[in-house]
């Protein structure tokens, strides 16, 4: 999935090592179940349109997809494979695309085309692109896994995606940075969770640049361009790491007002926004229910 894996475990020390093996196979499982163009796999059949009955981790990456998608009125949207494949992002080749390009590969972009997440009846092809919300999906299913081996405590993290579980020994709660995304070495703030999950998304994470432009990895689906909403890093915090990033890609495409309505409205999840010039907005759970946010003043050095 592009990107570094790291536990923290808390339990019998004798538990320990092989709960971390079987935690990082699952992860491993989830990205082959989702990788979008690995030949002969559900997404790869899908896309040809041959009718594929999907299960197991498939079909509940797209259940949540798709209902942060119906929610976001696409904002969301999963079917953006032949869109986020014109651009490159997660090759070493990114580029800009040519206009009649994207439009034409914007046309296969329609999350309402799919019903369910058992998805695809012969003759609807579909190319999906999970990227924003499968590296989450991994992340329940490493806790779950680690949880069935008898961890009491710990936390997994995929590259900022993360999901705490247990009590933490001693503190008892999971400090979090939020990074700055003028300054992505600094920090924004720092958020303290207890059992949570916590997923970023950010226009400094995956980007490049050409003609002195900046091009970075989310789109906006109404254009099939990088979303200019105002936004320039969305945090989420969620009972599930799935939900969270669905929702912080979300966010991040629908902007500063929308963005924060969305997640104010949605059960169980809060919200870091923040925008171009700097302004940190949270949503009003914040300092509730064990979940705290705290700034950093910014400082000249
Ligand atoms: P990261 O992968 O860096 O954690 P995100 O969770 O925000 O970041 O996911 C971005 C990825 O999701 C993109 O690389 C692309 O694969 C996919 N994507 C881009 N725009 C959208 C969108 N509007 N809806 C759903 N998926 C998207
Ligand atoms: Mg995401």
């Amino acid at each position: 999935m592009g990107t570094l894996v790291d536990v923290v475990l808390y339990g019998d020390k004798e538990v320990l090592p092989e709960a971390a093996g079987l935690a990082f196979e699952s992860i491993l499982r989830v990205e082959a179940a989702a990788h979008p163009s690995k030949e002969g796999s559900s997404l790869f059949r899908i896309r040809q349109g041959k009718g594929v009955r999907v299960e197991g981790d498939l079909a509940r990456i797209l259940d949540v997809a798709l209902e942060v998608s119906r929610a976001t009125s696409g904002a969301f949207d999963p079917t953006l494979g032949e869109v986020v494949n014109l651009w490159g992002f997660g090759r070493d080749d990114p580029h800009l695309p040519g206009p009649e390009k994207i439009v034409r590969a914007l046309e296969g972009a329609r999350y309402d085309r799919v019903l369910t997440g058992q998805c695809c009846p012969e003759g609807l092809d579909i190319w999906f692109d999970l990227g924003g919300v499968a590296k989450g999906y991994a992340v329940d299913e490493a806790v779950r896994s680690l949880q069935d081996s008898g961890v009491k405590a710990g936390i997994v993290n995929a590259g900022g995606d993360l999901r705490s579980f247990g009590v933490r020994p001693r503190r008892g709660y999971w400090k979090i940075g939020v990074q700055d995304p003028e300054n992505p070495q600094k920090l924004a703030g720092v958020l303290e969770i207890k059992e949570a999950a916590v997923a970023t998304s950010g226009d400094y994470q995956r980007y490049f640049e050409e003609g002195g432009i900046r091009y970075h990895h989310i789109l906006d689906p109404s254009t099939g361009y990088p979303a200019h909403s105002g936004l320039r890093g969305t945090t989420v915090i969620a009972p599930d790491c799935a939900t969270a990033d669905a929702l912080a890609t979300a966010a991040f495409v629908m902007g500063p007002e929308k963005g924060l309505a969305m997640l104010e409205k949605w059960e169980g999840a809060e919200g870091v926004l923040i925008t171009e010039d700097g302004t940190i907005l949270t949503t009003s759970g914040i300092g509730e229910g064990g979940i705290r946010f705290e700034r950093r003043e910014k400082t000249s050095d």
